[in-house]
């Protein structure tokens, strides 16, 4: 079992909600290659910007944004690359109903 914890700290809360409006903005993260993926400046003025997954297991990642060039890895929007890395490689989760299904045939033993 891996135990993922982040400290719930006001800039973390304050970096969330800026990567939620940037995801309502339509402005997401594209897988280009292996491990890097691309998305638009949040100044939507045409930048584009590149992550480069280094160690998912360990979220660690570079951005080659202004904030990604201050060694403040994860303090920009674009570790919303990592987090598509986490999703990409996780095993989907299953439904309820076929949880249900597959521990129906434990009933009544
Ligand atoms: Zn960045």
């Amino acid at each position: 079992m891996v135990k993922l914890t982040a400290p719930v700290t006001p800039s973390w809360i304050s970096a969330n909600e800026r990567a939620f409006a940037n995801r309502q903005a339509g402005r997401t993260v594209t897988l280009i290659a292996a491990g890097v993926y691309q998305c638009p400046s949040s100044k939507a003025d045409g930048t584009v910007y590149t992550q480069r997954i280094l160690n998912v297991g360990q979220l660690q990642a570079t951005c080659d944004c202004p904030h990604g060039q201050h060694g403040t890895a994860g303090h920009c929007w674009h570790s919303a690359a990592l987090a598509a890395e986490v999703r990409r490689v996780s095993r989907l989760r299953p439904s309820a109903e076929e949880a249900a299904r597959k521990m129906a045939r434990f009933a009544g033993r």
